[in-house]
């Protein structure tokens, strides 16, 4: 366990009328609106730049001079990330870069927040008040275990999107990409044009499902297009698109040397005898994303189960959460794309401006909120037709990891269960220790609850009291009473 580097600063800045934390599309829209609109804004992210997962930019000391070759709408964050340099000038938004907020609690009629910086917290701490409070925390990865799963050259789909857009690297040079879910497809193409030989897409649902809601997809052109264009891109990399299919098994003894693929059933049940080996030295998967709610839950704002099985805030039109004096925007009220974040965070903070200086919304309000139940229905939509089926858990043997951090199996899991009578994911925890790493279960939260059979328990798992490490002298000055 590395020691503190330093001591925490514990520098607390002035009171400010609203906290955004997070600096992706909907945090960065929901700060600019609001300081438009006169309030002063603090603005915190555990990353050194603005832009989130969407818009990462590669890391400065690598030079990149067309860094728009790896995004779609890269003009629209320029143009973004101007307003915010000029209220960041003027004063009106404090932008607190590497400020990773660790817990939000209530003090009187504020919220305070405590945030660390540096790698694992090492360098110093912050506290903050505000008056209200934005949560845009965003996303991280769904995995979903199989044998082979943890052998090097296996990494997460988005996190080689994440990779290649911020260090400009390509995890390999033959990747599967595997999984479910429309990144995959933008993944593919990123990997493909940077170089990488992309044998195979292998997506475990079908897009003929998406035709079960015409009206819905008709009124989403622009997530049609979308879809033409990469398919069109995969064509021309000749990456071959498996549907219905999965990753049930990775082949190597050091690391990945080839995957077998098989063909699943309407519930991603594997068809017995359809396995067939592709060769790779890499494999990129994930299925899906999952909201980032440990600030949100911690406070006490009601989750609900999104349509793709995560656990997502629960919002009314306004993006209020059911804390008052709480909003939140983006991937934070169920995974549905940077559109939807970018007119979500100018949404939630024409709500706070209403909240804070009185006033009624105005048209551009109300345009907004139809174009957000547009998007909003098309990401319910998406996470129905990609939502894993129930017959995945049989792709694990009882030998394959589960939770990586504290080396649980799938056979220690359903022992917990059948034999010693679990009958929640918490109390599978308590019994195997799965989720208590250092991960603390955002890796396999979700494949321990559909394992232990409690598929419909949201919201418990992201019940964290520290948002992320916190060194021991962080946390003994933050019980300190204010005065000492
Ligand atoms: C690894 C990854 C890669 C992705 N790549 C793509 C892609 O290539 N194409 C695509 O269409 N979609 C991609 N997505 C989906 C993408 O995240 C969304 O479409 C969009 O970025 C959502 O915007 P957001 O503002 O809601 O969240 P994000 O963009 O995720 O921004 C959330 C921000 O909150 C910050 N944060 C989180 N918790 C804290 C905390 N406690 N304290 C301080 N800061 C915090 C994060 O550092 C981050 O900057 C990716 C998602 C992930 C997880």
């Amino acid at each position: 366990m590395p020691v503190p580097s330093a001591e925490p600063s514990a520098a607390r800045p002035e009171r400010t009328e609203l906290a955004v934390v997070g600096a992706g599309p909907a945090g960065t829209a929901a700060a600019v609106t609001a300081a438009d609109g006169g309030l002063d804004v603090v603005l915190l992210d555990a990353a050194d730049a603005p832009g989130g997962q969407y818009y990462r930019a590669p890391a400065p000391g690598l030079g990149a001079t067309r860094p728009e070759r790896l995004h779609h709408n890269w003009r629209e964050f320029e143009a973004l990330a101007a307003r915010l340099d000029r209220h960041r000038t003027a004063g009106r938004i404090r932008h607190l870069t590497g400020h990773h907020v660790w817990a939000v609690e209530r003090r009187a009629a504020d919220w305070t927040l405590h945030a660390v910086t540096g790698p694992d917290g090492r360098d110093g701490a912050c506290t903050l008040d505000a008056r209200r409070l934005l949560v845009a925390t965003g996303s991280h990865e769904r995995q979903l275990p199989f044998p082979g799963w943890t052998l090097p050259g296996v990494v997460g789909a988005a996190g080689a999107q994440a990779m290649l857009k911020s260090g400009l690297v390509l995890p390999g040079r033959r990747i599967v990409v595997a999984g479910s879910g429309p990144l995959l497809q933008a993944v593919a193409v990123s990997l493909a044009r940077a170089g990488a030989r992309v044998p195979a897409l292998v997506e475990a649902s079908g897009y003929a499902a998406y035709g079960r809601a015409p009206m819905v997809l008709a009124a989403a052109p622009g997530r049609l297009a979308e879809g033409a264009r990469h398919g069109v891109a995969l064509a021309r990399h000749r990456v071959r698109l498996l549907t219905h299919r999965a990753v049930t098994a990775v082949h190597g003894t050091d690391r990945v040397e080839g995957v077998t693929v098989s063909r699943l059933d309407r519930d991603w049940r594997p068809l017995p005898g359809t396995g067939h080996r592709i060769d790779c030295d890499t494999l990129a998967v994930g299925h899906g994303l999952v909201p980032q709610l440990d600030l949100a839950v911690g406070l006490g704002c009601a989750t609900r189960c999104a349509a793709d099985g995560s656990a997502a805030l629960e919002l009314d039109e306004e993006l209020r959460t059911t804390v008052p004096g709480v909003w939140a925007a983006g991937e934070t009220g169920g995974i549905g794309g940077v559109r939807l974040a970018l007119t979500e965070g100018e949404l939630a903070a024409r709500s706070v401006l209403v909240d804070a200086r009185g006033g009624r919304g105005t048209a551009r309000t109300a345009a907004l909120r139809r174009a957000r139940r547009r998007m909003r229905a098309f990401a319910e939509l998406m996470g129905a037709v990609h939502r894993p089926g129930p017959g995945w858990t049989d792709w694990t043997a009882a030998d394959t990891e589960v939770c990586r951090c504290e080396e649980v199996t799938t056979g220690a899991i359903r022992t917990a269960v059948g034999e010693l009578g679990a009958g929640d994911s918490r109390t599978v925890k308590l019994l195997t220790r799965a989720g208590m790493g250092w991960c603390q279960g955002r890796t396999c939260g979700f494949a321990v609850r559909e394992l232990a059979g409690c598929a419909a328990e949201t919201g418990g798992a992201d019940r964290r009291p520290l948002a992320c490490p916190v060194p021991l002298s962080v946390l003994a000055r933050a019980a300190l009473p204010e005065d000492t």
